[in-house]
């Protein structure tokens, strides 16, 4: 496992809803650091971040009508400038395409131009990974050379070994990623993974510039990833 000893361990139910922003040019200032929560909708973003934070009430905010396309901010009251950020939920079968391509923009300008992000969770329904939303984020991840961390959420759904299997499965297909990529299986319901994730984030939010060396650490861990990217399906 990755040393973790000397991360400051951050309280997540500290979190509190701040402001939601249509645009990149509405996101609060770039002070701090912050950590972003992607998904298809329905992948079970808003459980993992309820789970994280043990409040219920925040992924809430997220959803109330208006704010499900906006980017969300909630802020860690620690006395410093940490945040958490649900990104926009993302149906591709849905949406109008003329809403599909405003999205992207606003998500890609986010993702490719904030200068807080530290990282980003991807979410993804253990059942149905590696959605063509999901591609189109490690690409842009990739891009930037900022870090993903999968949750492969509703783990519950699945035998223990068949989890497994998946989670060997996706970590081979995404070798060539292995850099920039960590993955581990997570289950709001039974609230498996959760320190896993923390741990994550702490390190995330301590330490801007080190992910080389956290992955190359992270590669002794049993969850996390290694190498290559998936062909474009
Ligand atoms: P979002 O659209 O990505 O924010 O997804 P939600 O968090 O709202 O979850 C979508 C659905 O999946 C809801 O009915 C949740 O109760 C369910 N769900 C989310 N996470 C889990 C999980 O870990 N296990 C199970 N069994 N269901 C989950």
């Amino acid at each position: 496992m990755t040393d973790t000893s000397s991360i400051p361990t951050l309280n997540y139910q500290t979190a509190q809803y701040m402001i939601s922003a249509p645009t990149l040019a509405q996101c609060p200032p770039e002070i701090g650091a912050e950590v972003a929560f992607a998904g298809r909708s329905n992948a079970g973003k808003s459980s993992s971040i309820n789970t994280l934070t043990n409040n219920s009430r925040l992924a809430r905010t997220s959803k109330t009508p208006g704010r499900t396309q906006l980017i969300n901010f909630f802020g860690l009251h620690n006395g410093t400038d940490q945040r958490l950020v649900d990104l926009p939920g993302y149906g591709f079968a849905k949406v109008p395409e003329k809403v599909k391509l405003e999205w992207q923009k606003h998500l890609s300008e986010y993702l490719l131009h904030r200068e807080s992000l530290r990282g980003i969770v991807l979410v993804m329904d253990i059942r149905h990974p590696l959605t063509e939303f999901d591609q189109m984020m490690l690409q842009w991840a990739d891009e930037v050379n900022k870090p993903v961390h999968i949750l492969l959420t509703k783990a519950d759904k699945m035998k223990r070994g068949a989890a497994k299997n998946e989670l060997f499965r996706i970590r081979d297909t995404l070798k060539e990623w292995a850099d920039l990529v960590s993955i581990q299986i997570f289950s709001s319901l039974k609230k498996d993974g959760v320190q896993e994730l923390r741990q994550k984030l702490d390190m995330w939010m301590a330490d801007p510039v080190d992910h080389e060396i956290e992955a190359v650490s992270s590669e002794e861990s049993s969850e996390a990833i290694s190498p290559e990217k998936p062909s474009e399906a």
